[in-house]
């Protein structure tokens, strides 16, 4: 199972990941954003893994309610609270549990995807973040219902989050920013997608 070190150690992955995909996430949402995105997100993880490392919260849901308030705090911009309710329902729906197995792993991106969705009204197919969640759950789900670890639902959700993001690329956005260039918004991945991809490979590689 995975034991709030391994939440820890996967919130540094994802953080690594951020920060060397920083220039990426900066260019899609300069195609069709403000290109604040890369900016954002390397911010708010640096922040996040400076926190963890000094509270060391003792369960994972700690650590993602943690990883959550500091999210919210310093990602900013549609990005920021839409990640940040995403931990935090992520880290209700795991509750007090000392380690983590493969179905509450499919619980807690359930949970999340539910809070972004919640938050910001997203539908599949409109271009956001929510097309990487939603198969990503999709994928959990069957994952953890065959029974396996924490770490393999989190590598199909990945790589299931993946094939979302990429096919954010000729959609039209109908959310947040990129939804002001109508049209325009075809022909670039999501950068909330794509950062939400990223994240999950660098989970599902640090847990394994
Ligand atoms: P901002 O657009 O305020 O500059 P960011 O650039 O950090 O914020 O984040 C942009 C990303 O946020 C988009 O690529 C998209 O994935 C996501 N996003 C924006 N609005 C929504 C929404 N209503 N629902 C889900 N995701 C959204
Ligand atoms: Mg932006
Ligand atoms: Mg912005």
């Amino acid at each position: 199972g995975c034991t709030a070190h391994d939440v820890v150690v996967a919130l540094r992955a994802g953080a690594a990941t951020v920060a060397e995909h920083r220039d990426e996430l900066i260019q899609l949402d300069r195609a069709i954003g403000d290109a604040d995105h890369g900016e954002n997100m390397d911010r708010g993880f640096r922040a996040v893994v400076s926190k963890v490392d000094t509270v060391a919260p003792e369960t994972p849901g700690a650590v993602l309610k943690l990883a959550a308030t500091v999210l919210i705090s310093t990602v900013g911009g549609a990005s920021g609270p839409l990640y940040g309710t995403a931990f935090l329902r992520a880290a209700a729906a795991v509750g007090a549990a000392g380690e983590l197995d493969g179905a509450a792993v499919a619980k807690a991106l359930r949970a999340g995807m539910e809070g972004v969705v919640g938050r910001g009204r997203a539908a599949v197919g409109d271009k956001t973040m929510v097309d990487a969640l939603s198969p990503a759950v999709e994928a959990a789900k069957n994952a953890a219902e065959s029974g396996e670890s924490a770490a393999k639902v989190l590598a199909v959700a990945a790589e299931a989050a993946h094939l979302g993001a990429r096919a954010t690329e000729p959609l039209v956005a109908r959310k947040g920013r990129a939804s002001y260039l109508g049209e325009r918004s075809a022909g670039h991945i999501d950068p909330g997608a794509r950062s939400t991809a990223l994240l999950l490979s660098a989970f599902a590689e640090a847990t394994r």
